[in-house]
């Protein structure tokens, strides 16, 4: 996408992303016609963000939640679009993937704080800063980022633990994840996630590589660790089984989108 032309934007309703009908699923993180999507989307509003990676703009387009779309459309739910392209974004972090990403987290955010959380007073986009800004009370409002981590843990046999939560679809296994707690470090956070829901102790904590999962806001930090203890003993709330796998015996698991699989991958390529 070519932002210094101020030509392109990515469209959004709710949590889906809004793209011409013909779009192959390898091109969905590119940027769409303004012109197409002001002469033939329902706008709520047009908003414009500053990119991370590249000088200029990113422009990102709400389109009214309820509004019908033309037949030459359609939306694609952003976690099936994240699913449907390749993991490259994760290994910098750049490219448009991350700028996708990014438009879809603000677009979300702009509909959560459209007033102050101080005074409840209606606020305006601060002139300098990626922020709200209330204009009564003056209180800035940053995009909110909520740390969560996910962990592969590795046992003595060279086995990794993969959990089936109930969110998940049927059969799909995938890691344990969770978020961070207010006053926790995230290496305490990735050994209580892993006692609480699946009562196993872990040792070698180390942060391989993060992804943005703005699913709300999440990002998602990826960890290994190795097994130090216990059996394993399910919470039941949310993971209703986990098991040991080898790496032949592996069974459906997530997206190859996600931070998840990435962890899964490196781990059956030998590489942790
Ligand atoms: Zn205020």
């Amino acid at each position: 996408m070519n932002s210094s032309e101020g030509q392109e934007v990515y469209c959004f309703q709710g949590d889906s992303l809004v793209i011409p009908a013909d779009t192959p699923d390898s091109r969905l993180n590119e940027g769409v016609s303004e012109k197409a999507a002001r002469e033939e989307l329902e706008i709520d509003e047009i908003f414009e963000i500053p990119a991370v990676d590249m000088p200029g703009n990113i422009r990102g387009v709400n389109v009214r939640e309820n509004a019908a779309l033309p037949a030459s459309w359609k939306a694609v739910p952003m976690r099936q679009a994240v699913n449907l392209l390749t993991y490259g974004m994760t290994v910098d972090g750049r490219g448009p993937v991350g700028r996708l990403l990014r438009s879809f987290h603000i677009s979300q955010w702009r509909k959560e704080s459209a007033y102050c959380g101080s005074c409840g007073s209606r606020n305006s986009d601060s002139p300098s800063e990626p922020a709200r800004l209330c204009p009564v009370c003056g209180r800035l409002e940053f995009p909110r980022i909520s740390p969560a981590v996910i962990t592969i843990i590795i046992n003595d046999r060279d086995e990794a633990l993969l959990a089936h939560n109930r969110k998940f679809a049927a059969g799909v296994y995938s890691l344990i994840a969770g978020f961070n707690e207010a006053g926790e470090n995230l290496e305490a956070t990735v050994a209580r996630e892993i006692r609480e829901e699946v009562g196993l102790e872990v040792k070698d904590i180390r942060y391989l590589a993060s992804q943005p999962w703005p699913f709300p806001n999440s990002l998602m930090l990826g960890f290994t660790a190795r097994h130090a203890g216990g059996e394993i003993r399910c919470d039941q709330v949310e993971i209703e089984d986990a098991q040991w796998f080898s790496r032949d015996g592996l069974p459906r698991l997530p997206g190859n989108g996600s931070v998840s699989r990435f962890l899964i991958n490196s781990w059956r390529e030998g590489k942790l």
